[in-house]
């Protein structure tokens, strides 16, 4: 299999690993940067109504899938929610790049679409530790790759 080598910028640098006995263990192709690539598609392709647009989580307004991200209500540094269904919804690019405070309106309809007992859970899932082992990834993104497939045709996109 062949992954294509992009540029690493100074930020993404990773950093040495070592194993218990302190000797330096070789990185594996950034699954996790698949995975959310994967997963970001699967969450605008959920949240895309037939006629292409989506509604905006945050600020409620319609637009063309093409100005869809897939916007986190706990941000993607809590891996535990980093994948939940229920973190993640369309989010119109205004908003989830630009807007500092799109997280009001965000969790207003997000309440409102999830319901507050799962809004409570995903609040303490968000601050619990996670860690993810190379095969989850690897399950996950061949699980959202072919979800992906389907949609893509299903709306037509
Ligand atoms: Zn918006």
């Amino acid at each position: 299999m062949y992954y294509i080598k992009r540029k690493a910028k100074k930020k993404d640098k990773p950093l040495p690993l070592f194993d218990k006995a302190g000797v330096t263990v070789k990185k594996k192709p950034d699954l996790k940067a698949k995975l959310d690539k994967e997963f970001s598609l699967f969450i605008r392709l959920r949240d895309c109504m037939p006629n292409g647009y989506f509604k905006c989580i945050s600020c409620g307004q319609i637009k063309p899938f093409e100005q869809a991200d897939c916007g986190h209500y706990f941000s993607r540094t809590h891996l535990s929610t980093r994948f939940d269904e229920n973190n993640c919804h369309a989010e119109c690019r205004h908003c989830n790049r630009f807007k500092a405070d799109h997280l009001e309106g965000y969790r207003e309809n997000l309440i409102e679409k999830i319901g507050q007992q799962k809004f409570i859970l995903l609040k303490s899932k968000a601050s619990e530790a996670s860690k993810m082992t190379d095969f989850e990834y690897e399950q996950l993104i061949k699980y959202y790759k072919a979800l992906n497939k389907k949609l893509l045709k299903e709306k037509g996109i």
